[in-house]
């Protein structure tokens, strides 16, 4: 069965990209424009990883991150935050709130999927 993968991203281009660069390697991509959308999903279907937007409408990536590590059922999916913020210091922040990598946007396509895998730890095409 394919590792499925959860985004979260408002901004459809980005979304678009994501998704059609994790299906074509393999994953199972689930789908959340927003934190209430993501909870949703996650209420049930817990995903083998988490691409956080951290720039969300409503409640921000980083609150939505919070809410998924006080889960006890969630807590250990890792998330990797996707921010277009290139400021020193963000990184801290966003590992404070529980996300477990980084990302920033434009990303690079070998840097993305790269990450994906590590988090995932599995390859999207293992036999499984
Ligand atoms: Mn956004």
């Amino acid at each position: 069965m394919a590792p499925s993968v959860l985004v979260v991203e408002d901004n459809p281009t980005n979304m678009r990209l994501f998704a059609d660069l994790l299906r074509a390697v393999g994953y199972d991509v689930h789908q959340a424009s927003d934190a209430e959308g993501a909870l949703k999903t996650l209420a049930t279907h817990i995903p083998k990883a988490i691409l956080m937007d951290i720039q969300l409408p409503g409640i921000s990536g980083m609150e939505c991150t919070r809410q998924i590590k006080s889960d006890p059922r969630l807590k250990d999916v890792p998330i990797i935050a996707v921010t277009a913020f290139a400021m020193a210091g963000d990184e801290t922040r966003f590992r404070a709130a529980g996300c477990d990598d980084y990302l920033s946007k434009p990303i690079t396509v070998a840097a993305f999927l790269e990450k994906v895998a590590y988090h995932v730890g599995q390859a999207p095409d293992a036999e499984s």
